[in-house]
């Protein structure tokens, strides 16, 4: 008979399960437990927007939109082509423009999911992987910002995740920006015979995007560049100011890093990542900033942003190994024709919050080996004595089950 080929898992997508999927949920769990004391609401958002949601937001020379997004032709009664999301913001602003949500603000918003790009896929890297999204929109005062970082920080401690460095920087406001790219252009410029090919293009088109290049060749002369500070205007500079004593107010370490620009058009004010060594050359576990820009440039009205995105399985590998949820209560069937009791006994444990699985079936004699297998707190067996059902209860684990009320409803189901 000929051999049936298996289709191969796509390279850069992920199966995830067992400990993997335990770290992933998590991760999400955490962040909405934490965004629910920072009072954020959550949206859910479509995987698929019309292109320009991405390439007028992002830039065209942004790497997300010149070679890594899945784009496609949609149906014969759609426009345009169809983008699926390489991020979130871009969308949420897209959102706030076509659902009115301007009168909701200021609006902090959650949203979490599958995001799409077509990179190399290695270690840490893939083609979907799940970013955790926290936004603020509509407010253009750094105590956003300030809350943002503050929500990113504790998220990471209650992650347990140590050894992660918030670096910030400022890219200050219109001018300040004007003036350094100005300065920038110059400083480059002199070094053009020096830079990557990639970055010869940057400098025609978003020059300071060449000191977020990974380019050895761009490395020596992005850091040799001239600082923004010189250049800061005075609302600028007060208002880095702003954010940098909110975290000091907070008690959130923080390391200034004037090389760090955020590699997309819009970013305005302040602009951070939080990075570890742990990952090697894959280290930003977080990064985000301000873009008072975007929403303008999307065609609705001025609407000041500030927001992070957090890859979810960076975090996840960096967190300590979830503990697996224990079973409650193994329910074994040893005694024929005790299927039935078992049957309503199990479904009034888990009616009643806890959890159970019944062990009824293969060799009547092995059951209860299988059942102590999988680790329950407790375990509640119909037996057979001298012809007669009896039930038998044992506790494991009596901190992780009220075996009280297990007694109660096995007293229940016996009669
Ligand atoms: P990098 O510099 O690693 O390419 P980035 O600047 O492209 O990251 P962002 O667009 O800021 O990343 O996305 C936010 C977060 O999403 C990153 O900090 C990282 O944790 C995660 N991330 C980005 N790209 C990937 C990927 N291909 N696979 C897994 N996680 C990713
Ligand atoms: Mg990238």
């Amino acid at each position: 008979m000929a051999r049936i080929e298996t289709p191969a898992r796509i390279r850069g997508f992920q199966d995830i399960f067992g400990e993997d999927q335990r770290r992933f949920a998590h991760v999400v769990d955490t962040f909405d437990r934490i965004r629910r004391l920072y009072c954020f609401q959550r949206a859910e958002m479509p995987v698929l927007e019309s292109t320009a949601v991405f390439s007028r937001s992002m830039g065209e020379t942004s790497d997300v939109v010149s070679k890594e997004m899945y784009t496609f032709a949609p149906g014969e009664d759609e426009d345009g082509t169809f983008t699926m999301r390489p991020e979130f913001t871009a969308g949420i602003c897209r959102a706030l423009i076509t659902n009115g949500w301007q009168q909701h603000t200021p609006l902090k918003l959650v949203t979490s999911g599958a995001v799409f790009r077509r990179e190399r896929p290695q270690k840490g890297r893939y083609r979907q992987f799940h970013q955790l999204d926290a936004e603020v929109l509509g407010v253009a005062e750094p105590s956003a910002d300030v809350e943002l970082l503050v929500l990113a920080d504790q998220l990471l401690r209650e992650l347990g995740i140590e050894d992660v460095t918030l670096q910030l920087n400022t890219l200050g406001d219109a001018e300040t920006r004007e003036a350094w790219r100005t300065a920038l252009v110059a400083h480059f410029e002199q070094h053009k015979d020096q830079l990557s090919e990639d970055s010869l293009v940057r400098l025609e088109k978003n020059p300071m995007r060449i000191l977020d290049s990974k380019d050895p060749r761009d490395r020596p002369i992005a850091d040799s560049a001239p600082d923004i500070d010189a250049y800061l205007t005075e609302e600028a500079a007060a208002f880095f100011k702003a954010v940098t004593d909110g975290l000091d107010a907070a008690g959130v370490k923080w390391t200034r890093n004037s090389r760090l620009v955020r590699g997309l058009d819009y970013y305005r004010h302040t602009a951070f990542e939080f990075v570890t060594d742990k990952l090697g050359a894959q280290g930003t576990v977080l990064a985000g900033g301000r873009y008072d820009g975007l929403v303008g440039s999307l065609g609705g009205p001025e609407t000041p942003g500030v927001g992070w995105a957090a890859g979810i399985e960076r975090l996840g590998m960096m967190i300590p190994e979830p503990a697996t949820e224990r079973m409650q209560v193994a329910v074994v069937v040893e005694a024929a024709g005790s299927e039935a009791a078992a049957i309503g006994l199990l479904a009034a444990l888990r009616n009643n919050g806890i959890s159970a699985e019944l062990f009824a079936s293969g060799s009547p004699k092995k059951r209860y080996d299988r059942a102590m297998k999988a680790g329950p707190a407790m375990t509640v067996s119909f037996q057979s004595r001298d012809g007669e059902v009896s039930i038998a209860q044992r506790v494991i684990d009596g901190d992780a089950v009220d075996a009280d009320a297990v007694a109660t409803l096995v007293s229940g189901a016996a009669r």
